[in-house]
């Protein structure tokens, strides 16, 4: 019924023409597309904070993906029908967002079809989680969304155990693992909004059925995590956004690995003798690596990880106001808190930011903490996230990084830019604002900064090597471990971690390094002109909120 509503819509629309006529037609079209959105994928609306929709909880069935179909033709071909010679460059920029994320669509059902291969994509706790954490919903609207909702997590896992087939045995490994965190989170947050226990117990059981039914099948599962080259392309197009294609990116990648190793080698030159009492190896990445591991001797305590990162976000937060590197608002508070079980498995510190329907709600800086580590695996984990490392690490995840960046999104005037946020402008951001930071003088350019830095960025540049490497080049664990540890200087700890989510993601491990260095070459050309100004800059770029970087360049070059 929904996709009717559209097509008299838009009839309607066509009929007005007055000189501004395209403007008001696109604003238009605009809301309603973002309003037939929401009502398409109602899970989606709720993460956004559009919470019209919370009641719902669609099984991702055949009925659901043909649905989908309709509605993504149906709306190809209305923006297809648009005079683009009449549109303004920022509308142009939210049209090609809109078109992108209806093409998704079609990829990820019709061509990786990691539904039926991924059982993790089969989570409904942060449905749940998007509720009870809304700002903009009293607990009268809460408890009846919850209600309705937790009767329809049944049907839901009823879908995914049918859309089961030939999983990969990592993927289903994680969805068992992380289904004992989703029933924890049902009985304790959801069930504090049920008035009986029954419906709770009924979704239980279907989290339980699917779990012992993925047990069942995991010993015969036998699919390669490895998406291949074709589908890499294919993905890296759909998700990155890029002006480059993923080889490209990957050539920029073992380039910059190659100037990093050469800095670094000058900077252990340089410090050598103030640490180390015996003679330098020859073999440069080994003294590299032997400096590294006696600077990283300077780490938090685990007992205080938490509150070290805690006590870093003022100092910072000031630091960027002195340099004047960006405005931060200071009405918009950072919480660190610990990672919720839900959540955990897959990276130890990272931002939750409220939708752009939900910019009161509180953004939380999520730290795994240390408590189930065994007393070596913390050892590891702190030397990694050693002092230095810390520091930009908050940089990266807080201030100036994606905690500030979020907020100038949700502030953004587009809807479309704020909603259908680009991954890599996102990571790209963060990462630049690392380099940015320590080019404004952050750490007092102390050279075991400035080593420090180095080995963290070439972090960000071997994701992008290995991500490539191991879903197109087929590479095994132990060429992984190789790049990580003997080229990139990493614990041990967290070289395994990353090749556990290597495993379970493609393409994201990219995003990092090809924002970056869209980000940078952007800056380094606008700084040309006569009248540059680093915070105007920033500024400037962050408004156009969290489109694609090649849109954002075309705007800014305008
Ligand atoms: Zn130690
Ligand atoms: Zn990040």
């Amino acid at each position: 019924m929904k996709k009717y509503s559209i097509i008299i819509l838009i009839g309607f629309l066509f009929a007005c023409q007055s000189k501004s006529g395209s403007d008001i037609q696109f604003e238009q079209i605009r809301n309603s597309f973002i309003q037939s959105w929401w009502k398409q994928f109602p899970t989606l609306a709720s993460s956004a904070g559009f919470h019209e929709y919370d009641a719902e909880l669609e099984p991702y069935n055949q009925a659901t993906r043909e649905s989908d179909k309709v509605f993504v033709s149906a709306w190809l071909d209305t923006l297809s029908k648009l005079d683009n010679g009449k549109m303004e460059a920022n509308d142009l920029t939210d049209l090609a967002l809109m078109k992108g994320a209806l093409h998704s669509i079609l990829f990820y059902s019709d061509t990786l079809k990691a539904w039926q291969w991924d059982p993790s994509n089969y989570n409904v706790a942060g449905a749940f989680a998007d509720i009870i954490n809304a700002k903009n919903l009293d607990s009268i609207q809460k408890r009846k969304s919850i209600q309705s909702r937790i009767k329809k997590v049944k049907s839901y896992y009823e879908a995914a155990k049918e859309n089961i087939q030939n999983p990969s045995p990592e993927h289903t490994q994680l969805a068992i693992d992380q289904s004992e965190g989703v029933k924890e989170y049902l009985n304790s947050e959801v069930s504090n909004w049920l008035e009986t226990k029954t419906d709770l117990q009924e979704a239980i059981t279907a989290i339980d059925g699917f779990s012992s039914y993925l047990k069942t099948i995991l010993p015969t599962a036998k699919r390669d995590f490895r998406i291949g080259k074709e589908l890499f392309d294919i993905k890296f197009k759909h998700d990155i956004q890029s002006e480059w294609t993923a080889a490209e990116v990957y050539e920029k990648a073992i380039n910059r690995k190659k100037e990093l190793h050469f800095e670094m080698a000058k900077l252990t030159n340089d410090l050598w003798s103030k640490y180390m009492n015996v003679e330098m190896p020859k073999d440069t990445l080994k003294a590299i690596s032997a400096l590294i591991n006696k600077i990283s001797d300077k780490h938090a305590h685990r007992d205080s990880f938490m509150q070290s990162i805690e006590k870093q976000i003022p100092e910072l937060q000031a630091f960027v106001n002195e340099k004047q590197l960006l405005f931060l608002d200071p009405k918009k508070p950072l919480k660190v808190r610990r990672t919720p079980g839900y959540m955990d498995g897959v990276a130890g510190a990272s931002i939750s930011a409220p939708g752009p329907y939900d910019k009161d709600a509180e953004t939380f800086y999520n730290v795994s903490t240390l408590e189930k580590f065994t007393k070596e695996s913390a050892e590891s984990y702190l030397r990694e996230y050693n002092h230095y490392i810390l520091q930009i690490l908050n940089i990266h995840e807080a201030i100036p990084g994606h905690y500030a960046q979020l907020v100038y999104s949700n502030n953004s005037p587009s809807i479309i830019k704020s909603v259908f946020g680009n991954g890599a402008m996102v990571e790209g951001w963060a990462v630049y604002t690392e380099r940015m930071m320590i080019e404004a003088g952050y750490g007092n350019a102390e050279p075991e900064m400035l080593l420090m830095y180095n080995k963290w960025h070439l972090r960000t540049v071997c994701n992008t090597i290995l991500d490539y490497s191991v879903h197109v080049k087929g590479w095994k664990k132990e060429d992984a471990i190789h790049l990580l540890v003997d080229e990139a200087f990493q614990q041990q700890a967290e070289a395994e971690g990353k090749w556990k989510r290597v495993q379970l993601s493609q393409v994201q491990l990219c995003s990092y390094f090809t924002g970056y260095s869209e980000i940078y070459e952007l800056r380094e050309e606008m700084k040309k002109k006569k009248d540059f100004d680093l915070k105007k800059f920033h500024e400037s770029f962050l408004s156009y909120g969290s489109a694609p970087v090649k849109e954002i360049k075309k705007l800014m070059l305008k």
